[in-house]
Formats: C-alpha cells, sequence, structure tokens
C-alpha cells in the first residue's frame, strides 16, 4: 500500500469529469486523494452538460473518433486508447447507468441526466477514501507550498503530488475562470491565448427576422465555406438562429475552422444550401411556374418554402427581386450567410487554449515540476461538440493519475506502495 495514503498528500484541484477520474483512478489504487474545488459543489459544468442531454462520448469508428481531437490527437491518443469510448460506456455502466447510441451516433445515459450520475460518482468516491474540500479556490502556487482562499481565510497545503484540472475560461459561473492562467504564467510555463470553441457566431440580422426568428432551428441545410488551407468543407445539419446570429451543432462542429478563418479575414461569409435535397434546375423549375392569383408568400409555401426559409431570402434579397426566379434559386442554394465574428467565450461550450502541451510529458506532468499534473479543458486543445470534450477530459483525467501512480512506484525515497 501506497505510504500516501495516510498523509494524504494527493491534490487533484478542480472537481470537474477530468479531476473527478483522476481521484477514481487513485482512490481505486488505494490512495485518498482529496479534491479542491472553488465552488460550494462538484462538478457544476458537468450538470449543465446535463441540461441539454448529457453527452457522454460518440459511438462512431474508434480511429475516426481520434481524428476529432485535430492537432492534439497525436499527444492524446495514448490516453484516448486506454479510456476510449468503450471504457466510458462500461464506467457508466459500473456506476448503475446504462448507456445507448442515438441516430447521431453521440452517446448518452439512457435518462440523459447528468445529476443522478454525478450524485453516484461523488458518493462512490467519498466511500473509497476521497476527501472533498469545496469552497477552496488555488490562488497562488509557491514552492510546494499550494494556497487556498476558503470562507475562512487564506490556508496553505504542501503535496506529494497535485493534479490540477481547472477547466476552461467559458461559463465562469460554474466555476471555470480560467484565473489559474496567471498562476501557471507565473511560473513560467506557456500557454496560449483562450478562445471561444463551440461558439456561436454574430450574423446582423434585421431586426424583424430577430424578432420572429430568434431560437428557431434551421433544419437540413448544408453548410458550406473554405478553410484556411483552401479546402472546402460542406457539411449537412441544423443550426440555430438566435438573437445575435447562429449557434447548433451545425456550426459548432465546424466552429475551429471558422473561428480561424475569421481571424484572417472578417467578416467572413459562408453560404448555406437552404434546399439540400433539391437541384438548382429542380428550383428553378417550380419557381417558374405561374403563380397565377396567388400571393407570392402562398404561392412560395406550395412549393415548400416558408417560415425561416422565406424570410431569410428577404434578408439578403430586395423585394423587386424575389419574383425573379433563377435569382432566388440561385439564393436559396447558395445562401450566403455573413459572419461577423465569434460569440464571446464566456458563452463558449467550451475553450481553445490554455497550457500548452510541450510543458507535459507523456503522463500529462509538467517537466519544469515533477509531480504536478494538468488535465482536461485547461489544456491547449479543442474539439466539436458530441461527446468528445468529456470522454476528452476523463481520459486525461485518467491518464494524469496513472502517471502519478507509476511515479509513487517508482519513487524509492519516500513512498513504498
Ligand atoms: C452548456 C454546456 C453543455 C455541454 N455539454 C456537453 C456534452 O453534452 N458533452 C460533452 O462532452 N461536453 C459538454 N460540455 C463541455 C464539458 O462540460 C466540459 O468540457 C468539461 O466539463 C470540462 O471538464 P474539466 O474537468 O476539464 O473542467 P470543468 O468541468 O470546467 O471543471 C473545472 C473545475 O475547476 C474548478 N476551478 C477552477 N479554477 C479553480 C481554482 N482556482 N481553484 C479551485 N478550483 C477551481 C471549477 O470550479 C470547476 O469545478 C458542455 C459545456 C457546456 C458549458
Amino acid at each position: 500500500m501506497c505510504s500516501l495514503k495516510k498523509s494524504n498528500k494527493i491534490a487533484i484541484i478542480g472537481a470537474g469529469p477530468a479531476g473527478l477520474m483522476a481521484a477514481q483512478v487513485l482512490s481505486e489504487a488505494g490512495l485518498s486523494p482529496i479534491v479542491f474545488d472553488a465552488m460550494p459543489s462538484a462538478g457544476r459544468k458537468f450538470l449543465q452538460a446535463g441540461r441539454g442531454g448529457l453527452n457522454l462520448t460518440h459511438g462512431e469508428d474508434f480511429s475516426l473518433f481520434c481524428t476529432r481531437y485535430f492537432e492534439a490527437q497525436t499527444f492524446l491518443q495514448p490516453a484516448l486508447e486506454a479510456f476510449s469510448p468503450s471504457h466510458i460506456r462500461l464506467w457508466a455502466k459500473e456506476l448503475g447507468f446504462e448507456t445507448f447510441v442515438g441516430s447521431s451516433g453521440k452517446v448518452y445515459p439512457l435518462d440523459k441526466k447528468a445529476a443522478p450520475l454525478l450524485r453516484a460518482w461523488i458518493h462512490q468516491l467519498k466511500s473509497n477514501n476521497t476527501e472533498f474540500k469545496m469552497k477552496h479556490r488555488l490562488v497562488s502556487w509557491s514552492k510546494d507550498i499550494w494556497q487556498f482562499q476558503t470562507p475562512d481565510g487564506l490556508k496553505e497545503y504542501s503535496f506529494e503530488g497535485v493534479i490540477l484540472a481547472l477547466g476552461g475560461a467559458s461559463w465562469s459561473r460554474l466555476g471555470s475562470t480560467g484565473a489559474w492562467a496567471k498562476i501557471l504564467e507565473e511560473k513560467g510555463l506557456r500557454l496560449s491565448p483562450f478562445k471561444p470553441a463551440n461558439m456561436g457566431f454574430n450574423v446582423s440580422w434585421s431586426e424583424v427576422f430577430k424578432e420572429k426568428f430568434s431560437g428557431t432551428p434551421l433544419k437540413n441545410v448544408e453548410l458550406s465555406f473554405s478553410d484556411t488551407k483552401g479546402n472546402l468543407q460542406t457539411q449537412l445539419g441544423e443550426l440555430l438562429i438566435s438573437q445575435d446570429g447562429v449557434q447548433g451543432s451545425l456550426i459548432y462542429s465546424h466552429s475551429k475552422l471558422l473561428r480561424e478563418r475569421i481571424e484572417q479575414e472578417f467578416p467572413l461569409t459562408v453560404h448555406l444550401d437552404l434546399f439540400p435535397h433539391r437541384t438548382l434546375t429542380k428550383l428553378e423549375e417550380q419557381l417558374s411556374r405561374p403563380q397565377g392569383k396567388q400571393s407570392l408568400s402562398a404561392f412560395w409555401k406550395r412549393l415548400g418554402l416558408s417560415g425561416v426559409r422565406a424570410s431569410l431570402l428577404r434578408e439578403v434579397l430586395e423585394k423587386d427581386s424575389l419574383t425573379q426566379s433563377k435569382l432566388v434559386a440561385q439564393t436559396l442554394k447558395k445562401f450566403p450567410l455573413t459572419l461577423e465574428s465569434t460569440r464571446p467565450l464566456e458563452e463558449a461550450i467550451s475553450t481553445a487554449g490554455g497550457l500548452a502541451f510541450e510543458n507535459l510529458d507523456e503522463h500529462l506532468m509538467l517537466k519544469e515540476f515533477p509531480g504536478v499534473f494538468c488535465v482536461g479543458e485547461m489544456l491547449d486543445w479543442e474539439t466539436p461538440t458530441g461527446g468528445y470534450l468529456i470522454s476528452g477530459v476523463m481520459a486525461q483525467g485518467k491518464q494524469a493519475a496513472l502517471g502519478l501512480l507509476n511515479r509513487c512506484k517508482n519513487d524509492k525515497r519516500n513512498i513504498q506502495i
């Protein structure tokens, strides 16, 4: 048994899914980690994720799954292999929650909820000697002294091993403020600037359009644009019209490439095929049929052109042009959507940027600070929505915990396992 169990010298700072998975691996190995978090309770972002249906992972082929991590794939591959989508489903099952693969390949617990799963997880951790210290905000780290702001004032601790799992910098009210960046920068570590990921984009809708269609989904459309390398990206899906622009899965799945484009050039015009299952010729033919005595709206409606699609046309075409069947058909097939800028980081589902991988070894341990590991959304990687975030952060939590255990085994000076 590792002597650290008695001295309680292992800390996990940050009680999101990354930190909790690290705690699970350590406690199952017989250690007694202490989980610190600034918030009054653990896993607030995880709980928020459950509001829209907790998407734990993705059921697609594993080799495709790994590509979703973009440039970070190489670095994260070992962690993803050691905690793959099958492992995460087994993990949920062992906590008493069966999962299912939805039609899009996304994997959810049967009830799609996060709260019961989180409760069971924390209960299991507590019964397995994991201690939780809430309302402990890490405010400084100097040599081996870790200082926390608590309701009872500043408290100092020192540890034999630390896993930092401090999250990104969006939805700060849930705890992930990104304020940790300053602490790590002061240690000379390299960080990339935080950027929004899986976020919406601003579009200047007219007041009338905004009022009528904000909150309306636009289903079955095809987005197309060129990425910064000049490759044409196209994808069918659904987006959501918002007060300020567009958001939703179709936008999120390309948010990285769109953000990179908009960093080079803004506003950025991308295109939507509003009738991807009808050819241009067919649309032109339908729109050039005699309108008779019907109003234009009634004529369009009979062709299936109504609601948000019809109003989008009115956003970009002059009133006089709306009867030009060729122009209308072309606009429907290649609707110009002008993205002005990204929505703010605070609103984003996740954060790009953060602590660079170059600071870490293959166990996610800081090369300059042996015994201190960093995991989860605080690291500089990104992935689309689809369960890849939770999968990725939990895999990293496990990776670091295994690294720490390995270190325990090898450190003959003060630890015997
Ligand atoms: C609306 C929404 C829906 C989402 N839905 C999904 C989904 O369905 N599927 C999916 O895969 N992902 C989803 N995500 C993303 C997912 O929740 C996050 O990627 C994941 O929670 C990140 O895990 P983490 O442990 O790295 O960080 P976090 O979960 O952010 O946890 C970090 C913890 O660190 C604590 N902390 C921060 N600073 C300090 C400090 N100085 N001292 C002490 N504690 C500190 C925070 O309080 C927090 O508890 C969603 C996110 C949002 C916002």
